[in-house]
């Protein structure tokens, strides 16, 4: 096991096996999502299998409600798992076998050396500015000699001479010397394995043939292959994918929208089919193609076509491809969206028939639930300062009118309605707007929203008279 390629078609043959792998202590973050995504993109394309595995070994910072948080950010996403998924705690018992295994055949070692024992050997290489690297004087020691009655950690006895080469599907071929790889841990004192011995176990065991990850887990996986290569595993296919960074350059941070998937759902009202097809093109993409959805993501998915540079998150470009979702979506399941945004009770018939007027701008579900305010809203509308300001005295008459004219219209809609004021207006020598905007802002209490004969429309004839004679220069309920 002194040094060769990692790669070698060794899992050519093979059914695709993907995974997603996160470690419940915290959201699931776009990086996370994303990684996911590929995972899943990448087993569709080959009609192989996508798995999940739950990296909660970390018992202090693994919670119940990260695990939650991320089971609801990938169903939101449609990024379930073909099977249940793994816990890779409930296998440390599996793991410390394969320790076991790998110090039967003097692939590892039990290493005695105590903590305050390493961290002198530590400083003194700072004093003599030689790197570190544990030389332990247990890896070639006889098992005969291990004491039974001493606290000791299990090591790999790591190769110290040549090279190790990984051919990634993304980063290309890496080569690290393997006298930078040290004896790293597989079992602690306490027994417990480490995270290291743990992924390369549960991923032999899932069968897993392709690694997609993100690219800070590369160093890893020249530890791994020592793990892999004890054990004559089959190694699998390395694909380490570029971080996400801030649309300044900088690594991704809140600031830069470094949120959980459920920030996007709840907060910023972005349908999953638009963070997919975002997410799909940060760091991937087919030619200058911008919208691609589900089915065409499967078709043209190739692992190989994601770049080696770190990708920019770009909220703004999110927003446009959700508005475009937006316009696509089904106005029934955005009523529903929509509805628990609104305050108050919502008729969600009305919600839904208003939709494709609303849709029109939004960029979201909050300003598709901002542009709905106004068919629920109670008599007396609030006003905006501004709609307030149109409500002139002249502004009030011209309501006043419109009202004697609108009660006369037999049928209410838009054409009829479009016509009649229409006919007003040139009666009147007006534009159109001298009639619309007063009529706005009785309508609506703002000076900007769908279009008129739509507003009246939804509305309704009753609702709409209502709302007019209760800015209109009358008492209202009275003949106009
Ligand atoms: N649990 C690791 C993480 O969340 C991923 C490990 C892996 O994919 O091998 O970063």
């Amino acid at each position: 096991m002194a040094s060769g390629s990692a790669s070698g078609g060794s899992t050519g043959k093979k059914p695709v096996v993907t995974r997603f792998a996160p470690s419940p202590t915290g959201f699931l973050h776009i990086g996370g999502a994303r990684t996911a995504l590929f995972n899943w993109l990448y087993a569709r394309h080959h009609g192989g299998k996508y798995l999940l595995r739950v990296e909660d070994t970390d018992r202090v910072r693994s919670t119940v409600e990260a695990i939650d948080a991320i089971f609801d950010g990938l169903s939101w996403l449609g990024l379930e798992g073909d099977e249940p998924p793994v816990f890779q705690f409930a296998r440390s018992q599996r793991h410390a076998e394969v320790a076991a295994e790998l110090l039967r055949h003097g692939h590892a070692y039990r290493c005695y050396l105590t903590t305050e024992e390493l961290a002198e050997r530590r400083q003194k290489a700072q004093e003599e500015r030689r790197p570190f690297r544990i030389e332990s004087e247990w890896r070639d020691a006889d098992p005969s000699t291990w004491p039974e009655d001493k606290p000791y950690v299990v090591r790999m006895k790591a190769p110290r001479e040549g090279e190790s080469v990984i051919e990634d599907l993304v980063q290309g071929t890496v080569t690290v010397q393997n006298s930078e790889i040290d004896d790293f841990v597989i079992l602690r004192s306490d027994g417990t394995p480490t995270y290291m011995l743990a992924v390369v176990v549960d991923d032999n065991d899932m069968g897993v043939t392709h690694v997609i990850r993100g690219d800070d887990h590369l160093n890893n996986a020249f530890r791994q292959l020592v793990i892999l290569r004890g054990m004559d595993w089959d190694i699998p296919e390395y694909a380490h994918v570029p971080l996400i960074h801030g649309a300044d350059g900088a690594k991704m941070s809140k600031r830069h929208g470094a949120l959980g998937v459920d920030t996007y759902r709840d907060e910023l009202g972005i349908l999953p089919e638009a963070l997919f097809n975002y997410l799909l093109r940060l760091g991937w993409g087919h030619g200058d193609e911008e919208i691609i959805d589900r089915d065409q993501a499967v078709t043209w998915f190739d692992i190989a076509d994601v770049g080696k540079s770190p990708s920019r998150f770009d909220l703004a470009k999110l927003q446009n491809l959700n508005g475009h979702y937006l316009r696509e979506a089904d106005d029934a399941r955005l009523a529903g969206l929509v509805m628990h945004r609104l305050e108050g009770d919502a008729d969600p018939d009305l919600l839904t028939r208003a939709m494709p007027v609303l849709k029109v701008r939004a960029k979201d579900l909050n300003d598709l639930a901002e542009g709905a305010a106004f068919l629920f809203a109670k008599r007396p509308l609030a006003m905006t300062e501004k709609a307030q300001g149109l409500l002139t005295d002249e502004a009030r008459g011209r309501l006043a009118a419109i009202h004697e004219r609108l009660s006369g219209e037999s049928e209410w809609n838009l054409e009829g309605l479009e016509a009649n004021l229409k006919a007003m207006a040139e009666e009147l020598e007006l534009g159109l707007g001298k009639l619309a905007q007063p009529l706005r802002a009785a309508l609506t209490g703002q000076t900007t929203s769908p279009g008129i004969f739509d507003v009246l429309v939804l509305l309704g004839r009753e609702e709409s008279l209502a709302r007019i004679a209760a800015q209109a220069d009358v008492p209202a309920g009275s003949q106009v």
